[in-house]
């Protein structure tokens, strides 16, 4: 059996630490340690974070990002989406150190963070804009299947 929340919000910078918060919370269910779920909070916080910094280009309310968690089992699908811009070049994006706005100081960490947290990493582009970061993480010896909703 699966278990699935989804989570829409405005795509503004002080909705990061309830997005992280809100994953965390539904990822309790899978009773992870508390470096599993500090794992979880940092990507789900740079995969966000990346959403309200990169994907629009003027600040509002109506932009949005969209997260969909599934616990399957052992193993959680975190999936982040945004409506903006988009990737033009997913590969360099992903390696350490590249970055768009070094002006404002950023690392281009983000995705490295993402990928050595995560189990696995995946960047796509929606359809027909914005970005799609999918993550997955198992969180060995949960017993989630077994235990009462
Ligand atoms: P840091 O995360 O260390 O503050 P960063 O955000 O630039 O820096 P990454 O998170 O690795 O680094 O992202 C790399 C680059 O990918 C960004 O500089 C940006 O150009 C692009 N990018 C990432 N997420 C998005 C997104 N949701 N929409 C548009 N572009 C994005
Ligand atoms: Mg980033």
């Amino acid at each position: 059996m699966k278990n699935r929340m989804t989570v829409g919000f405005s795509a503004i910078s002080e909705n990061e630490a309830f997005a992280r918060n809100t994953v965390a919370a539904f990822c309790v269910a899978l009773d992870p340690t508390v470096d599993q779920i500090n794992d979880i909070k940092t990507a789900v916080s740079e995969a966000v974070t990346n959403c309200i910094v990169h994907a629009y280009s003027e600040q509002s309310e109506d932009n949005t990002v969209t997260i969909d968690t599934t616990i399957d089992g052992d193993t959680v699908h975190i999936v982040v989406s945004d409506s903006g811009i988009g990737i033009a070049d997913i590969d360099s994006a992903m390696q350490p150190f590249f970055t768009t706005k070094p002006e404002q100081e950023r690392s281009g960490m983000g995705f490295t963070v993402m990928e050595s947290f995560m189990d696995t990493l995946t960047v796509t582009h929606n359809i027909p804009s914005g970005t799609v970061v999918s993550m997955t993480k198992t969180i060995r010896g949960a017993d989630w299947k077994k235990k009462k909703l």
